[in-house]
């Protein structure tokens, strides 16, 4: 029997390590068969199954949170006028940022640096129960756009938010951020979604994509128990190779990569480790595992620093 199978993301033919997954987080511990491409790196599934919807039914029937409630008056005017402050600094507010960097959200610095404003036109692709839209709103961000296919009750506020149930092919005009948080390793086919935001991403916009990292040191101590791996949801688990070939597929180029170890990945991947073959895993809160993995806060700073952790953000541009 042959064991070649073609890379969905470099397009490389070959006998590929294959690997088995167990689907952990709904307890079915159901396996799947995954390969590594030799070339690029990505993990991905074998066969895409069938009938995935049924993977996600107790996460995925998504109600949003009710628009236009989420705070006073006058809070939301006092934070638009220090997010304007704060955006218009851009490049020159490392100093500022050093110094109150830890007082507002770490996004209002990131959008400054990338010359985003309140008037920017943003999508949130795949953007859940719009829980970032929100918090953008709140920040006096005033054109905002959600898609998601699951979504329950799509909503607006005026004309600032707009959360519509759909995909791409709804898509008109250009952005000048878009957003895909970990969103691109649950697609069946990320190039091609990947290509049709290339063609609504302004000429000076940014696409920035949060994703897990494959070649991590989470990876390679966990195996089969690291929690990232989430099979069958994530069908594509990019390495910094494979992320670079599918951006310049479409257009596209790696322009800033930060890496990131999440609240509690590492945590939770120690937990699946210890019990590798048991039907039954700990039951342990999210704030537990929290709490357990700031004892760990050192260790886990060095893997950012050496560029081996579990995720990472890729800003990426037109080429
Ligand atoms: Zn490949």
């Amino acid at each position: 029997m042959s064991n070649i199978l073609t890379c969905r993301i470099c397009g490389c033919t070959a006998d590929h390590p294959q690997y088995i997954a167990k689907e952990t987080i709904m307890g079915s511990f159901e396996r799947f068969c995954y390969f590594k491409c030799l070339d690029c790196g990505c993990l991905q599934i074998v066969s895409i199954p069938k009938n995935l919807g049924k993977y996600y039914s107790l996460n995925y029937h998504l109600e949003i949170l009710e628009l236009g409630k989420i705070e006073k008056k006058e809070i939301l005017f006092l934070k638009k006028r220090i997010a304007r402050l704060i955006l218009f600094s851009g490049k020159r507010g490392k100093i500022t940022r050093n110094l109150f960097g830890k007082l507002f959200p770490g996004f209002l610095w990131q959008f400054g640096e990338l010359g985003i404003n309140q008037k920017s036109r943003i999508l949130d692709y795949g953007c859940g129960r719009a829980h970032f839209l929100l918090r953008l709103y709140g920040w006096g961000f005033e054109n905002l756009l959600g898609l998601d296919p699951y979504i329950q009750n799509p909503q607006r506020i005026k004309d600032s938010v707009v959360i519509k149930k759909g995909d791409y092919t709804q898509l008109s005009g250009f952005f000048e951020l878009i957003i895909l948080n970990h969103v691109i390793e649950h697609l069946e086919e990320p190039l091609g979604v990947l290509k049709a935001l290339s063609n609504h991403l302004s000429d000076k916009g940014t696409l920035i994509v949060n994703t897990p990292l494959v070649d991590s040191y989470g990876w390679r101590k966990f195996g089969n128990s690291w929690a990232m791996w989430d099979a069958p949801r994530h069908l594509h688990l990019f390495t910094v190779k494979s992320m670079a070939i599918a951006a310049q597929k479409c257009g596209l180029k790696i322009v800033k990569l930060d890496y990131d170890v999440g609240n509690n990945i590492w945590e939770t991947s120690r937990l699946f480790s210890l019990s590798p073959e048991a039907e039954r895993i700990e039951t342990v809160s999210q704030k537990e595992l929290e709490r357990r993995q700031k004892k760990i806060k050192k260790f886990l700073k060095m893997l950012d620093a050496l560029g081996d952790s579990d995720m990472a953000s890729f800003y990426l541009r037109k080429s």
